[in-house]
């Protein structure tokens, strides 16, 4: 609970986390009103927005953390991912120095880009693994344990490197396994795969790396004419699951963006902005590839699930 008197402590009330925050503002709120809001746990998107601004560095996705665990909610999704059934931890070769990580969204909406990953992983000896990294867990509020199977893979193949190909699986993944967490911009960087793109183009940040842009230190120097356009949408919509208590604030996120050429590098990000916008995937696009979002989700999880 350190993070609460944290706020408590230093935010200054300035104003400048509701300004920039459609959830805050909808309530009245600054930082320092949301830790006493255990009732609007589950309204925050986790998009890191208001840290980006914050001049105490303060950011509502830690007080949102907290207060959902006081009281978690959907144990479903914690079921559903801890178990879940789109799982394939391909076990082709013995060692396999580096595991291509495809996460559970990015297989399922890009199905094409990510044989070809396989395939080039494969070239190189390299298994590939699809599965939950059990962020949308940590968002329910309930306890996230690390997940066995990936445990155990890293132990009996001597994996050194995971290699995510999904943003919230770098975040969350990174510095709790027996092994270092790359993503495929810095694996596709070193094997020298990635087709640069040199003409201007508007990057939409997930928010994982919003704040921090870990991973985009490596995709700016591939597209050195990018623009930081779209500064005033939190998020895709499906940040935090707070659309499913905040449905119209999600809606309004999706819609904010129309009629507009997106790139970004989170696939469920891709697939909400895809509904108005012309939207590219930076894995696919600097692959060549330049897949469009593929929305039969279910029918290419279970395909994902039988790849090999
Ligand atoms: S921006 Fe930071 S300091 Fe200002 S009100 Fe929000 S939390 Fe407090
Ligand atoms: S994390 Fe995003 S949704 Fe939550 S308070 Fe900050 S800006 Fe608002």
């Amino acid at each position: 609970m350190d993070y609460l008197k944290n706020v408590e402590d230093n935010c200054i009330e300035c104003g400048l986390c509701t300004k920039n925050c459609t959830f805050l503002e909808k309530y009245s709120i600054n930082l320092k009103d949301f830790i006493k809001r255990e009732d609007l746990a589950f309204s925050c998107f986790e998009c890191n927005k208001c840290q980006s601004v914050c001049p105490k560095d303060l950011n509502g996705k830690y007080v949102s953390e907290l207060l959902r665990k006081k009281n978690p909610k959907y144990k479903f999704i914690k079921i559903t991912k801890d178990f879940y059934p789109y799982r394939n931890l391909a076990r082709k070769n013995k060692y396999s120095k580096d595991l291509l990580y495809l996460g559970c969204n990015f297989p399922a909406f890009y199905p094409e880009t990510s044989r070809k990953l396989v395939e080039i992983f494969s070239s190189k000896d390299f298994d590939f693994s699809i599965d939950c990294c059990r962020k949308p867990v940590a968002s329910t509020g309930f306890d996230v344990t690390t997940s066995k199977s990936l445990e155990k893979q890293i132990r009996d193949k001597d994996i050194k490197r995971i290699v995510t190909a999904c943003p919230n699986c770098y975040h969350f993944l990174k510095n709790k396994y027996m092994a270092d967490v790359i993503s495929i911009f810095q694996w596709l960087e070193e094997y020298d795969y990635i087709n640069d793109i040199n003409e201007p183009i508007n990057i939409f940040f997930p928010c994982s790396d919003r704040y921090n842009r870990e991973i985009f230190e490596v995709i700016k120097k591939h597209a050195p004419k990018w623009n930081d356009k779209f500064t005033s949408t939190n998020c895709c919509g499906a940040g935090g699951l707070a659309s499913k208590c905040e449905s119209k604030l999600a809606n309004d996120m999706i819609s904010s963006i129309k009629d507009d050429e997106i790139y970004t590098y989170c696939a469920t990000c891709s697939m909400n902005f895809s509904k108005y916008n012309k939207v590219h995937h930076l894995i696919s696009a600097f692959l060549g590839m330049d897949e469009e979002v593929n929305n039969n989700f279910f029918k290419n999880a279970v395909k994902g699930k039988f790849l090999s």
